[in-house]
């Protein structure tokens, strides 16, 4: 009997000492800098500030924990990474003190598995280390959760490929050091067997910047999301990462542990939003009474309790898939999650920032952040409703592979059937026992 909501007590010293370190020396960060700087690793404010903070975790042998043991990761499964992402999640810059910033994490994955030794040397070991940022191309202007409608294509010529086309959220690019760039390889084919990965420098001749597009609350040019025209650009034939027509094989590496990561980081913001509220409800007085006594207040924090404690479980079981099988087996429990993320987060956001009045949607709460990324996470790597979809076909596989196993769809059949064995004790006609 393995059903065990325990950690184990070597772990939670760990967790104990990553929560202390978290609100005590990274949270300030957030108070005190702006958000856009996690993600430029040429400012100062990375060595003076942030690379002690990384030696800490990295003595405390904390670092890019995400990672197996051969990248001198912890080899930690997914129950594990998903409670320090909790904690992570309370902070905007802990996944950056930690090693374990998106997309960052994601990519180095995928030059781990499939770069050349040369372009681990240039790209993984300083991305590693958290010393480079680099971003993830795929998404295109006018396509992105269909991928059938992608036009961006890469075409061989001689020792090189060439790229042309457009891409559009390309998070984090005016930092990057390097783009993975999806492109068409093979047109004349599924774009899910022609699609190909490239590494592509940020500084290669024919990239063109159309804009740095921000999210909503960020002024024009300030965003981090580029716009990005592919002018025809070169890369060497080494380039290609994995074969070609591999490129969903390849993002399918990085997206299923990060969605668990990502949906544990929303249960360290809901908790840190649930927090807030408990604290507001608790010195806040009207009508000669705090908050905390108004039943419908109550009622608030309640649902907020029982939504995040249900949707908490729901992750940790769905990590504990993933640790039993892989990703891949996990998807129903992986896009569920995703499914729950946004709802989850949009709810208990409003009603901690909606107790906290005017204060609650002033720029001197962290609400707004928080809000806008409700929504965010209802669109960013696959809007919900693809989800749905992957949730409501693993459930019908089910039913479709072992429809006798569901007795209702035969219920007529059984109830004739348990009447007759019943009947020598209950006289049903009469409805007498
Ligand atoms: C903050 C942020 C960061 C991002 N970072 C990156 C990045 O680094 N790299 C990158 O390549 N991309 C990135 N993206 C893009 C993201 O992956 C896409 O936005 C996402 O895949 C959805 O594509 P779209 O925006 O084109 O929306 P569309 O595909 O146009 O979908 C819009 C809406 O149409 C509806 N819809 C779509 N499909 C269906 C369906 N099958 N059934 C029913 N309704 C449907 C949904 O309501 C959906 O929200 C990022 C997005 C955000 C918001």
């Amino acid at each position: 009997m393995a059903w065990d909501f325990q950690t184990e007590p070597e772990f939670q010293e760990k967790l104990d000492w990553i929560a202390g370190f978290v609100s005590d020396e990274v949270e300030p960060l957030d108070l005190g800098l702006p958000h856009h700087l996690i993600y430029d690793k040429r400012h100062p404010v990375h060595e003076e500030v942030v690379r002690p903070l990384q030696d800490e975790v990295t003595k405390r042998d904390l670092w890019a924990c995400h990672l197996g043991p051969e990248l001198g990761g912890k080899g930690y499964g997914q129950v594990k990474l998903a409670l320090m992402n909790e904690i992570l999640g309370r902070s905007s810059w802990a996944p950056s003190v930690f090693g374990c910033q998106a997309p960052d994490s994601g990519n180095a994955e995928i030059l781990a598995h499939y770069g050349t030794e040369e372009q681990k040397g240039r790209y993984l070991e300083p991305l590693l280390e958290g010393r480079i940022s680099s971003s993830f191309s795929m998404t295109e202007p006018q396509a992105g959760s269909d991928p059938k409608e992608f036009t961006c294509r890469a075409v061989r010529d001689g020792d090189e490929w060439v790229i042309a086309g457009e891409k559009w959220f390309s998070s984090n690019f005016r930092y990057a050091e390097f783009a993975i760039v999806m492109a068409i390889s093979t047109p004349d084919t599924s774009v899910y067997e022609g699609a190909s990965m490239f590494l592509v420098p940020t500084d290669t001749p024919g990239i063109e910047i159309v804009r740095h597009v921000g999210l909503m609350g960020e002024r024009e040019g300030e965003g981090a999301h580029a716009y990005v025209r592919y002018n025809d650009v070169r890369v060497p034939a080494d380039n290609l990462l994995g074969g070609e027509g591999q490129a969903f094989v390849i993002a399918q590496t990085r997206l299923g542990g990060g969605r668990i990561h990502h949906a544990m980081r929303t249960v360290g913001m809901c908790q840190r939003a649930l927090d807030m509220m408990g604290e507001r409800a608790l010195s806040r007085t009207t009508q000669g009474e705090v908050l905390a006594k108004k039943q419908m207040v109550q009622d608030a924090i309640a649902e907020s309790w029982i939504q995040l404690h249900q949707f908490r479980l729901q992750v940790l079981h769905a990590a504990w898939v993933i640790d039993q099988s892989d990703s891949h087996r996990a998807r129903l429990e992986i896009a569920a999650v995703k499914v729950a993320t946004p709802q989850v987060l949009h709810d208990i956001v409003y009603r901690a920032m909606h107790l906290h009045g005017a204060l609650g949607v002033s720029n001197e709460m962290p609400f707004a952040g928080m809000w806008v990324a409700a929504p965010v996470m209802g669109i960013a790597d696959g809007p919900t409703e693809v989800h749905k979809v992957t949730v409501a076909r693993q459930v019908l596989k089910a039913y479709e592979a072992v429809d006798t196993l569901f007795p209702s769809a035969h219920l007529p059949d059984r109830v004739d059937e348990a009447r007759k064995r019943f009947a020598h004790l209950v006289d049903l006609e009469a409805g007498n026992q």
